[in-house]
């Protein structure tokens, strides 16, 4: 339970009167980071305090939950402008500010301010979330504890055949009788690599070496450490639908908890990175033989169009064209807000790990 010391009323980012400001709340009372009561000189921001240490379901056994959080779009103003103490500028000035700094590639700023989660999540998963060099990682050791043998499952709806015009993606729906004997496969090996895992770990073989040959659908987890900058570079990459669904599942939780920690530079993220796009050199010309600037604005230039030779004339190959024709249907605005009702305790969710260890009591 928080015990609201603020000068305000929490509030929620989607209430039109909410504004990411200082608030000085008191420490949690009841968590791990129980500080007697303090009050904290530190920002917080009441819609990141409520889900703080709260965890939130992903997949069949995966979880995020955000353990802490320095900062929020107060401090990348701050860190821009290098001014001292927090100051009563309204919510519109630090919102242009973190625009401007988004849409100008100035990222220092953001890099003030930072995130930690615990999550878990299938290795293929991990393997690829890994690959983002730019976070502290801290994994479970499986050569120093027991794993739980949690493998994930993938549900009927996101068992697809492979895609025909894209090599790393899934297309067309594959048959009932396809995802059934997929599933008793599945549950086969899985029953086999378990069975090996634990009869190795009673016959008090290394953990290091008993737990080899489990399948990379088994569940490991981490602590992840990374700040808005490197986060915002993560999401852009793995919240889009050009990532795996599984890691985009991840991706979406972590930006709802972006949302809630930092509104503000949330919403830059969402309409100059992951919906606004770059535009080349062969793509502007293009789009300057159909539109005219002027200090009024823009008009349509009288008759104009493009077809698909004259695109290529302008210097844009077949892949460019279809991916310029892509990026003008502009895309639905996403909205990554969380889902309160997958929100856990850590007593439970550590309760459902434990009971997924093998007992070596046997
Ligand atoms: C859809 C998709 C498909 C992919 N397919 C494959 C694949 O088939 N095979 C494969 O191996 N990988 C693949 N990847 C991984 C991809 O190539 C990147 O390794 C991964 O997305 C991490 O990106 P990053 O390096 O920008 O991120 P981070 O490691 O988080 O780095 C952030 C930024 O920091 C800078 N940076 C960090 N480290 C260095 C460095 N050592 N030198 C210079 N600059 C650095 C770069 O500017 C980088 O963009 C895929 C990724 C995606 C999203």
């Amino acid at each position: 339970m928080l015990r609201q010391a603020g000068l305000r009323a929490a509030r929620r980012p989607d209430d039109p009167e909410w504004e990411p400001r200082l608030y000085w709340t008191s420490a949690r009372l009841d968590g791990p980071q129980n500080n007697d009561g303090m009050e904290t000189k530190r920002p917080t921001v009441p819609a990141a305090e409520e889900i703080l240490g709260g965890y939130f379901t992903a997949l069949d056994h995966g979880f995020v939950s955000l353990v802490d959080y320095m900062g929020s779009d107060e401090d990348v103003e701050r860190a821009a402008r290098v001014s001292y103490g927090y100051g009563t500028r309204k919510v519109s000035a630090t919102r242009g500010l973190v625009r401007y700094l988004r849409r100008h590639r100035h990222t220092t700023p953001s890099e003030m301010v930072e995130f930690k989660f615990h999550c878990a999540m299938p290795m293929f998963v991990a393997r690829q979330w890994i690959r983002h060099r730019t976070a502290s990682v801290n994994e479970y050791s499986g050569r120093y504890s027991l794993m739980p043998l949690l493998f994930y499952m993938p549900e009927r709806e996101h068992f697809a055949l492979q895609s025909t015009s894209n090599n790393q993606g899934r297309d067309a729906a594959a048959s009932d009788e396809v995802y059934r004997e997929a599933v008793q496969r599945w549950e086969r090996l899985r029953a086999d690599a378990s069975d090996g895992y634990t009869w190795m770990v009673g016959e008090d073989v290394a953990r290091e070496v008993a737990r080899i040959d489990l399948p990379l659908s088994t569940y490991t987890q981490w602590y992840w450490k990374i700040d808005l900058h490197n986060l915002l570079h993560f999401l852009s990459l793995r919240a889009d639908p050009h990532a795996q669904w599984e890691i985009q599942v991840f991706a979406e939780i972590i930006a709802g908890m972006v949302k809630r920690v930092a509104p503000l530079s949330y919403e830059a993220w969402i309409d100059y990175d992951l919906v606004g796009q770059p535009m080349s050199r062969g793509e502007l010309a293009a789009l300057s033989q159909l539109v005219e600037p002027s200090e009024d604005g823009i008009a349509a230039r009288s008759g104009a169009g493009l077809n698909a030779d004259q695109l290529k004339e302008a210097g844009l190959s077949g892949r460019e064209v279809q991916e310029l024709l892509a990026k003008l249907q502009l895309p639905p605005r996403p909205d990554f807000d969380l889902d309160l009702s997958k929100m856990r305790d850590a007593e439970e969710i550590a309760r459902a790990m434990n009971e997924a260890v093998p007992s070596t009591s046997e």
